[in-house]
């Protein structure tokens, strides 16, 4: 890969002919048309969010002579360079001259437009550090890949989104990664992240492609269209929010695609299925409540997924002085299973560490996780238990 140095590019070059796309958020344009600064493998423009402090960092930068550290430009060829690292930078340099913000200086908040004419040309003149790289697309990905752009590093769905740049990934973009989406709100009930950080893009392809992400966008990289995983999400979506009627926060972030999977061929009663719910969300021995969902998908039985309170050391070890004493008493075993046996067990004493805590009443069936509840039976009696 060939790189040139070039220190003679200012602002003022960059931004002449500086579009911006409000509506996909993206710096699109600069140096009268010969930059691309938003090719498809990079990312959203992001800082406009958290109130648009690193935006204004950058022109304070400017303003205090501050660097703002390297560019790369990919020379696609004479007259075509792309923006390798520094889009976000470059986007809100040309947002500023542009006056799509202000930023805060002595006389309040200022527009580039308002500003003091040395101040502006300040700005103006400024020279970038720019490198111009020349290589194999192959070359630059590998190089871009290994590279991290200013204090917010790539997550791995925007490195694959550049690694299978093509129209699949520009399709997938403009419908999952675009924050103007009205789906967006009702996504979030299930999916955690944001548009802009690839989270929805990156579920979508996740449960499409059962968890093969790679393949998947190896596979579809020149398709034209993103039929299938709309399909497929939309599935997704449709049936979790049709089985749930009432959305809890502990939905957020499930692997809805693997229980779709699993369980959208059985038949549920969204009354039934909501009630029970409610029951569940009210029970003070469930630990784990985003296991809520599934034990209720699987028929109610594994409560393993429920993680349901188990008892205290304190009552395990006072549930097991009262049990042995009476069983010594009686000269019978401590674990009562044990001492209605007929095997070489039914006078064995147990120590406490080879037993066990036991619901009397099944917790699923209303027992309380209290010592009242609680007997100690030995490991295997206790593994032999089913419905605990
Ligand atoms: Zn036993």
């Amino acid at each position: 890969m060939k790189t040139i140095l070039k220190t003679d590019i200012t602002v003022k070059d960059i931004c002449e002919g500086f579009v911006y796309n409000e509506l996909e958020g993206k710096g699109l344009f600069g140096l009268s048309g010969k930059l691309t600064i938003q090719p498809e493998y990079q990312r959203n423009y992001i800082y406009a969010s958290d109130g648009g402090k690193r935006e204004m960092a950058v022109i304070e930068s400017l303003l205090k002579d501050y660097p703002i550290g390297l560019i790369y430009f990919n020379k696609v060829s004479e007259n075509n360079l792309e923006v390798l690292d520094g889009q976000q930078r470059i986007t809100s340099v040309g947002r500023f001259v542009t006056d799509k913000f202000a930023i805060k200086d002595e006389n309040g908040m200022q527009y580039f437009g308002g500003m003091a004419k040395d101040k502006k040309a300040k700005i103006l003149e400024t020279k970038l550090l720019i490198y111009e790289c020349e290589g194999t697309e192959s070359q630059i990905k590998e190089w871009f890949k290994t590279i991290n752009i200013a204090g917010v590093p790539l997550v791995s769905q925007e490195l694959l989104n550049a690694i299978y740049s093509g129209p699949f990934v520009t399709l997938g973009k403009e419908e999952f990664s675009n924050s103007q989406n009205a789906n967006i709100q009702k996504w979030s009930a299930y999916v955690k992240g944001s548009a802009n950080r690839q989270a929805f893009f990156e579920r979508a392809l996740d449960w499409a492609s059962k968890g093969n992400i790679d393949d998947y966008m190896s596979i579809h990289r020149h398709d034209k269209n993103i039929n299938e995983l709309k399909k497929y999400f939309n599935s997704v979506i449709d049936w979790v929010s049709g089985v749930f009627i009432d959305v809890e926060s502990e939905m957020r972030g499930l692997e809805w695609g693997r229980m779709y999977e699993q369980y959208h061929k059985k038949a549920y009663n969204p009354a039934k299925v909501s009630a029970e719910a409610q029951k569940l969300y009210g029970d003070p021995y469930i630990k784990n409540r985003k296991g809520i969902f599934e034990y209720i998908l699987g028929g109610s039985i594994d409560t393993k997924l429920l993680e349901v309170r188990v008892f205290d050391d304190a009552t395990k070890k006072a549930v097991y002085a009262a049990q042995t004493a009476k069983a010594k008493k009686k000269g019978k075993s401590n674990c009562p299973h044990c001492a209605i046996g007929h095997d070489a067990n039914k006078e064995k004493i147990w120590s406490l560490s080879d037993m066990d805590a036991d619901h009397v009443a099944a917790w699923s069936k209303g027992g309380a996780t209290s010592a009242k509840n609680c007997q100690m039976l030995c490991k295997t009696h206790n593994r032999a238990k089913g419905n605990r």
